[in-house]
């Protein structure tokens, strides 16, 4: 291809991607495929010869676009939204034009230096102390086993790195977290050979906050018995309500039993870089590691989740292995990712972070986040003025938990006919045991109009359902 060539195709993918973005609402929210129809509509060989990008961009209207759920429509308010911004997209569009790998300093320090760069700014946007160093990880499942990968490194009785978890003189390990922690806490403890039986999930109160005194009491009762309690979770925004467990009396509890303590903010710790939200992240300075995903709520694309830790040594003891091929020259003056990673080769993703945070400045990405917190709360409102529904839990953040006070069967219904009407798209969840409905506000471009549009829609299909009309 000539470079004449790329720019007029360059232009075209840009189209597309400019008039996708700039109406995502003319489509379902959720895409109304049945399981295989995209598959059946592509061929079951490989193309013999080089076909045409026109031929590409007819299909990717005709089948792809079908089978999307549109995570930029303005009314996607499912489990977190996430905003595919422009200079996101621009971002991304420069990574995969460069295509480094900057698995160690030397083959890109651009690539090395802007990610401790960005997460250094971003260290201190949400008020992080400068002892944290940041890494970029594609999700916060993948920074949470790192730093629970580190945290079973602090075991001194023995060698994890050398000597495995296996063999009956084996520590029985034990790791604590919420009910309502995220299921990425326990895949960790599966993939880290410490057995979904090592995570005690300790309860929570009655606005589904970890019992600090509770987790007190289980430490104690394992250490009687003979496990060895090493980390604990703490959640500030829980993945079903946004509650956010009392870190500093959690972190009381860790300095009391020397455990490492890892707080998962990947939704909500982007709300920490307001100043009238810093609160959220109290006691977090006395935490051994961090997690955040901006590309949760801070505007920037799938994917990056913002990890931080402040005993990366013990991130090395986990997964430093250099191999002859891998050995440079720079030695410790430089940071060279793979020692502290399970993977090799390492995506070049601060360059969208970096455009992201240029391009709105701390001030706007501010703005976004308290008007989505303006939103969530002007959402309770109108399901609290309506007296068959109920919200179920507090809303410190943008998202509402709420259903109708008549019934499981009621709100699966609701939920149902909602989510058909393509208009609009929620989640659910089960609270004290009930359905719950979820409405999460974190689309840059969800407006108040959109809020009222999905209310009205909401009570409207409730109606519907309740006289029989459809
Ligand atoms: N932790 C919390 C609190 C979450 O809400 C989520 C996802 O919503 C995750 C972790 C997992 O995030 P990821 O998809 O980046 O692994």
């Amino acid at each position: 291809m000539t470079s004449e060539e790329f720019k007029q195709w360059g232009y075209r993918f840009v189209d597309w991607a400019a008039d996708y973005i700039a109406h995502p609402e003319k489509y379902p929210v959720l895409s109304r495929v049945s399981p295989g129809d995209i598959r059946k509509q592509l061929p079951a060989e490989p193309p013999a010869q080089p076909e045409s990008y026109e031929q590409m961009l007819q299909d990717l209207d005709r089948i792809i676009v079908p089978g999307l759920t549109h995570w930029n429509h303005p009314s996607f308010f499912a489990y977190f939204p996430n905003t595919g911004s422009e200079p996101g997209i621009f971002g991304e569009m420069l990574t995969a034009a460069l295509n480094v790998n900057g698995m160690v300093w030397r083959t890109s320090p651009a690539a090395t230096e802007l990610e401790e760069h960005v997460l250094d700014w971003l260290r201190g946007m949400i008020g992080l102390p400068a002892a944290f160093k940041g890494m970029i990880f594609d999700t916060a499942s993948l920074s949470t086993f790192h730093a629970l990968a580190a945290a079973r490194e602090t075991i001194t009785e023995r060698s994890v790195r050398e000597d495995g978890l296996s063999g009956p003189d084996a520590p029985r390990l034990r790791l604590y977290a919420s009910e309502q922690a995220h299921s990425s806490i326990e895949k960790s403890v599966m993939a880290l050979g410490i057995g979904r039986r090592g995570l005690v999930k300790i309860g929570t109160d009655a606005e589904f906050r970890m019992d600090a005194k509770a987790l007190e009491f289980a430490i104690d009762k394992d250490l009687r018995e003979g496990f060895r309690p090493f980390a604990v979770v703490a959640t500030v925004g829980t993945t079903s309500t946004t509650s956010i467990d009392p870190v500093a009396r959690i972190a009381d509890v860790c300095a009391k039993f020397g455990l490492w303590l890892h707080v998962d903010a990947a939704y909500a710790g982007s709300a920490a870089i307001l100043p009238e939200m810093r609160h959220i992240v109290d006691g977090v300075d006395r935490a051994d590691s961090f997690v955040t995903n901006p590309h949760k709520w801070l505007l920037t694309s799938m994917d990056f989740s913002a990890f931080y830790c402040r005993r990366p040594d013990m991130l090395r003891r986990a997964f430093s292995l250099s191999p002859e091929y891998l050995q440079t020259a720079e030695g410790d003056a430089v940071t060279n990712a793979q020692d502290s990673t399970l993977q090799l080769g390492r995506r070049f993703r601060a360059l969208k972070f970096w455009m992201v945070i240029r391009h709105y400045g701390v001030e706007g990405l501010r703005d976004c986040i308290r008007e989505h917190i303006r939103l969530g709360k002007l959402f309770a409102s109108l399901v609290e003025s309506d007296p068959r529904f109920e919200v179920v839990a507090p809303v410190p953040f943008s998202t509402v938990c709420f259903r109708l006070k008549s019934g499981d069967a009621d709100n699966q219904a609701l939920i149902d006919r909602v989510n058909a009407s393509g208009k609009l798209f929620i989640s659910s969840t089960r609270l004290n045991e009930k359905l719950t409905l979820r409405f999460a506000i974190g689309n840059a471009r969800s407006g108040e109009a959109h809020v009222r549009a999905a209310w009205e829609e909401i009570r409207s299909l409730n109606r519907q359902d309740a006289k029989g009309e459809m």
